[in-house]
């Protein structure tokens, strides 16, 4: 039985619980539009497995890791942002800014996106 945590939303989205604007599914990943995009492109990818954060990721699967990494390039190429570059974040933890504890890649792009942190 893969690791799900049923009080996790980002599992309750994996499930079909809760809709999400998915634009890519792999066997093991799963990504889909953020809900207050912060950019023209913003998508989430994560592992369908839960786990909390990178860290938890990398330890415990890091063939997990690299099919998020892989899921994220896919859908770079398949949102238009080769040629204009994107950006991605793994937030993490309090000082990380991480507010839904299941790991997730954001991936952002579609415009110019500024200095890498705010000022
Ligand atoms: P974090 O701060 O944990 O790195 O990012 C969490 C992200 O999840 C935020 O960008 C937020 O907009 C997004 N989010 C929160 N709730 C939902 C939801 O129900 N659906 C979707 N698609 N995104 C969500
Ligand atoms: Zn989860």
């Amino acid at each position: 039985m893969r690791n799900v945590n049923n009080d996790c939303l980002f599992c309750r989205i994996v499930a079909g619980d809760i809709p999400a604007t998915v634009v890519r599914e792999t066997e093991r990943t799963l990504a889909f539009r953020d809900i207050n995009p912060q950019a023209p492109v913003h998508v989430l990818v994560i592992p369908k497995e839960h786990y909390s954060d990178v860290v938890t990721l990398a330890e415990g699967d890091p063939g997990l890791a690299a099919e998020v990494l892989t899921t994220a390039a896919v859908v770079a190429e398949t949102e238009g942002l080769l040629t204009g570059g994107f950006r991605t974040i793994f937030n993490t933890g309090g000082y990380g800014g991480q507010e839904v504890f299941h790991v997730h890649a954001h991936l952002l792009g579609g415009t110019p996106l500024g200095p890498m942190l705010a000022r």
